[in-house]
């Protein structure tokens, strides 16, 4: 499916906000480093597709009405076995049921557990005067108190890309502290200059957010993806 025709599935759905796996298959086929994941429908789905991704896999809940996945019970991490996998989808759903009873649940996405990297997260917002807006900062709390991100207009050029990552407070860390490993910064300015012209090629797109990103000594993956429409 192209972007036009996930973007117009989830329209004539009525939706304005792509799912995870939507999001997913969006910028993967853009060539943006994502953690491919894919849509099962059934917990036999689920451990079929588990054992094609390798184990071990992550779990989520798919449901347009759920946006954080986690604070529903939609997350399962680190399951090791077709086994773990069947009984993690029946977990998943009846945790979304009781988080919110007329929530639609299309099913549970299915995704290769990626190592733990450094967090970070880049978005793009539409800004009513300066048109879009590239946010990048680091994941978790420093993002959410600290509020240290960067943000530059669309489109962006290497030099930009450059400095944004450079600007915010907590760039120390990416560049390593005690003992940790250094961020692959180059990746991460490449998967910025990717999205501002992702943003630019798509006008119809209103809202990205990557979040988190890991960041690794080799390469970026972003894990978790949503895109709204206009
Ligand atoms: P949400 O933001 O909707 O709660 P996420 O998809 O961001 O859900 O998942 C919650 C957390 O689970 C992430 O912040 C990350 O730490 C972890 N996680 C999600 N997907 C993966 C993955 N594929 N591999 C490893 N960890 C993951
Ligand atoms: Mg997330």
């Amino acid at each position: 499916m192209s972007i036009a025709e996930v973007i117009e599935g989830a329209r004539s759905a009525g939706r304005t906000v792509l799912t995870e796996v939507e999001s997913k298959q969006v910028l993967e086929d853009a060539g943006l480093p994502i953690a491919s994941t894919r849509l099962a429908r059934d917990a036999a789905e689920a451990a079929k597709l588990a054992a094609e991704a390798g184990f071990p896999v992550v779990l989520k809940i798919v449901s347009p009405d759920i946006t954080h996945k986690s604070d529903a019970g939609g997350v399962k991490v680190a399951l090791a076995s077709a086994e773990e996998v069947t009984a993690a989808y029946d977990e998943i759903v009846a945790a979304a049921r009781r988080y919110d009873s007329d929530a639609k649940i299309e099913g549970v996405a299915v995704q290769k557990m990626a190592p733990q990297g450094t967090e970070v997260i880049i978005g793009m917002s539409k800004d009513p005067q300066f048109g879009p807006v590239l946010m990048f900062g680091l994941g978790g709390i420093l993002v959410e108190v600290l509020k240290d991100v960067a943000f530059r207009i669309v489109p962006l050029e290497p030099k930009d890309a450059a400095a944004m990552v450079r600007e915010i407070k907590g760039f120390p860390v990416l560049e390593g502290v005690r003992g940790q490993d250094p961020s692959d910064i180059a990746a991460l300015e490449k998967l910025i200059l990717q999205l501002s012209e992702f943003a630019e090629a798509h006008p119809e797109v209103d809202e990205i957010d990557l979040n988190p990103v890991f960041a690794y000594k080799d390469g970026c993956l972003a894990v978790d993806a949503r895109i709204v429409v206009s």
